[in-house]
């Protein structure tokens, strides 16, 4: 089995932003991979061996141009020794997006800007229709991917059996493409633990996003023999703001927040799923909460790549980043 990170993950008492009878724990999924964290190394690990398993010389994906998911790929697809090949589209640009895309650059992979949603169709199926390509859905996030995070919910019902915390009323994460939150609703339900997952839809449209998460999360558990997943996943857009990659006024508090507590969020999902658990904290109607830290910590300097020639590099950046936000 394929697997680039080192588990299980750390857990924490959050004892400083805790209130009354609520303790916050933090699962620092930040620190999946010591070169680059993050949620998406546990859902990279079976997609590439499932392309392996295929035959595949090069794996296919999409995502925005800043996108968490493309990166993983492309450094792990690496070291599976299989070429990439994404499909981007915009997003607001900052500079943590911009460095992002410098460093998906850096590690080879050939990207194809899209201008719509449809031109972005248009390329995948054109590129999807080779022999020797693999296709992995945006975020990495279809029944094998999700099952990284099935598995992670086993990782963390051991972590409460061995006393590192109580299990959790409650977990908070992310939804962008639903895997993370998928996969951990359908292990805790496989597992009948009483953890409940509080979803943060932080992508558009809203509706969509949570429709494909309850679908995928029905799928991941016919997958895995568990029950009804009935009220395990709750689902909030309270958060989302101006959409996706925009920065919320709760957001950007909760940053301040985390950062007290030495904690670096960024403003397209974790800052916003941050504000939601700090919100459910100060409810106190749970007694553990977890809040899940899907963002990787790792500095992006070495990804960067030394022999990379900066201005060349910014300006194909800036021209890639373009053409994608038309
Ligand atoms: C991709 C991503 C998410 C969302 O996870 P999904 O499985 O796509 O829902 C959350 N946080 C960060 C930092 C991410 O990069």
């Amino acid at each position: 089995m394929l697997s680039f990170g080192t588990y299980p993950t750390p857990v924490r008492l959050l004892d400083g932003l805790s209130r009354g009878e609520t303790a916050l724990y933090i699962k620092h999924d930040d620190r999946t991979n010591p070169l680059y964290g993050g949620n998406k190394v546990r859902k990279i690990g079976p997609l590439l061996e499932d392309a392996k398993r295929h035959g595949a010389h090069t794996v296919l994906t999409i995502g925005a141009i800043g996108s968490h998911h493309i990166l993983t790929t492309g450094i792990f697809a690496k070291t599976a020794g299989l070429r990439v090949e994404a499909v981007v589209v915009g997003q607001p640009e900052t500079p943590h997006v911009l460095e992002t895309l410098r460093a998906v650059l850096a590690q080879g992979v050939r990207l194809f800007p899209a201008s719509s949603y449809a031109h972005a169709v248009a390329l995948l199926l054109a590129r999807r229709a080779r022999s020797g390509v693999y296709y992995i859905p945006a975020g990495g996030s279809n029944t094998i991917g999700a099952q990284g995070f099935v598995d992670a919910a086993s990782e963390l019902l051991e972590q409460v059996t061995r006393g590192e915390l109580p299990e959790p009323d409650l977990i908070v994460v992310p939804v962008g493409s639903g895997g993370t939150a998928a996969g951990l609703a359908a292990g805790l339900a496989k597992a009948s633990a009483r953890t409940r997952v509080l979803a943060v839809t932080v992508a558009e449209p809203a509706w969509f996003v949570e429709h494909q998460l309850h679908a995928l999360a029905r799928r991941c558990a016919r997958r895995v023999g568990a029950g009804a997943l009935r009220n395990r996943l709750e689902v909030t857009r309270e958060f989302l703001g101006g959409g996706y990659g925009h920065v919320t006024p709760e957001g950007a508090q909760a940053t301040r927040l985390a950062e007290g507590v030495g904690v670096q969020l960024d403003p397209t999902y974790t800052a916003k799923a941050f504000a939601a658990t700090c919100a459910r904290v100060a409810l106190g109607r749970e007694r553990t909460i977890l809040y899940w830290h899907t963002l990787s910590s790792a500095p992006l300097g070495p990804l960067l790549g030394a022999a990379a020639d900066p201005p060349a590099i910014d300006a194909k950046l800036r021209r890639l980043a373009r053409s994608a936000a038309r």
